[in-house]
């Protein structure tokens, strides 16, 4: 399959005098840009353990203390690290994370080895004891372009309640203080689910103060040991994404979702309402994110190896142990389904704004065990106003930060 899209500057429309330069007529333009990433994933995933001090509520990887014993060995782990170079470039985001890839032993090894790959290499460490400021600072030292932490409440008793283990909270205000004094880029990542969002006002206000880059909610996928929280239902995560489109227009931080990638239909929405000019300024930090997606744009990579669309989808493509990273992404056909949104199920598949967003893929297996089906979370009915896809302006961003992540 040809690939149409491996990093931003490939998904902006084409400047209108290059398209007349080549003789193409303004009205012979693609009815909408393309949004699959089919030869390389944006990030990867790699869920380097499941071993984990924590005892989270919503865990995905229903977390233990103890390594398991099929982990890939080192060698078998760098040789993954250099398997992932050859998506070739723009290479992937490599995201170390777990369980807490901070209890592998050969963690550094493989953060450096990474890195001198060229890879761009993040880390999302548990806020456990081990995680103290030195250790952020070591992750700048070491090459490490980002950090991401769990903030879930804005106080002690709300935090360190879902994360299992009391001092969670202030370990992890005082990582991102380390990560934001060293110069590594932070990321909050904050779970909404019936129980939380409430607080997610006064959380808002931490990430603020903290001084955090980006702020991403985690919408619930009933998955691993969330499958006992509540889930939102789709007119309250409506007025949730409304909310959260308002908030980021007064934040020091760029605004994100995972698993509610329709994010980027309100943002649209709300933008075109707000204005033409507003909101085709607003509008370019947040196209940075368009497509992205379980399985396209991202591919996530178990701690025995298996390759899945997504941690929150647990379908498996096949494993790193037998087969090319590569390979798998481009052209298992569980993949190659996920990048095809004119192939969905449901409302997802008739959507205006299907390529942009396309849904969650794990809630619509979750729900119903159908990868391709629609997101139960979203209440868009297609075709029922509320805009098109098509009227997306182009042209040259102002913040260049992204501002969707899945
Ligand atoms: S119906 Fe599906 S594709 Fe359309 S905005 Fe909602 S989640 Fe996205």
């Amino acid at each position: 399959m040809e690939q149409r899209r491996r990093g931003d500057a490939e998904c902006r429309p084409e400047p209108e005098a290059g398209r007349q330069a080549r003789g193409i007529p303004a009205d012979d333009r693609p009815p909408v840009p393309a949004f699959a990433f089919d030869r390389g994933p944006q990030r990867v995933y790699w869920e380097l353990t499941r071993a984990c001090d924590l005892a989270c509520r919503h865990c995905r990887a229903e977390a233990i203390p103890w390594r398991d014993p099929r982990e890939l060995p080192p060698a078998e782990a760098r040789g993954l690290l250099t398997a992932l170079r050859g998506f070739g470039d723009p290479s992937p985001q490599v995201v170390l994370t777990g369980g807490d890839p901070l209890k592998r032993p050969d963690f550094w090894a493989l953060l450096e080895h990474g890195v001198a790959l060229g890879l761009g290499m993040s880390v999302a460490p548990s806020g456990t004891p081990t995680l103290t400021p030195d250790v952020v600072r070591r992750l700048r030292e070491s090459g490490a372009a980002a950090i991401s932490l769990s903030l879930d409440g804005s106080d002690p008793a709300r935090h360190d309640g879902f994360r299992g283990v009391p001092g969670c909270f202030e370990r992890t205000l005082a990582a991102g203080r380390a990560a934001v004094a060293a110069g590594l880029a932070l990321q909050i990542n904050t779970l909404v689910t019936t129980e939380t969002v409430s607080d997610l006002p006064a959380v808002a206000e931490l990430v603020d103060r903290l001084g955090a880059g980006r702020w991403s909610l985690f919408f619930l996928i009933q998955v691993g040991r969330g499958r006992a929280l509540g889930q939102l239902g789709p007119a309250l995560c409506e007025r949730i994404l409304e909310w959260l489109w308002e908030r980021s227009r007064s934040s020091s931080f760029a605004a994100t979702t995972t698993e509610a990638p329709h994010y980027r239909r309100v943002a649209l929405q709300r933008a075109r309402a707000q204005g033409a000019r507003d909101g085709h300024r607003r509008f370019q930090g947040l196209r940075r994110g368009f497509g992205i997606r379980d399985g396209n744009g991202i591919m996530f990579v178990s701690h025995v190896g298996e390759v899945q669309p997504s941690g929150f989808l647990p379908l498996i493509a096949g494993s790193v142990r037998t087969a090319s990273p590569v390979d798998i992404y481009r052209d298992a056909p569980l993949f190659r389904r996920l990048r095809e949104p004119a192939g969905f199920h449901g409302r997802c598949g008739r959507c205006e704004f299907r390529e942009i967003c396309g849904g969650s893929r794990a809630r619509a297996y979750a729900a119903a065990g159908d990868p391709l089906g629609e997101d139960p979370l979203c209440p868009h009915e297609p075709h029922r106003g509320g805009g098109s896809a098509l009227e997306a302006p182009g042209g040259a961003g102002d913040s260049g930060r992204p501002t969707a992540s899945s």
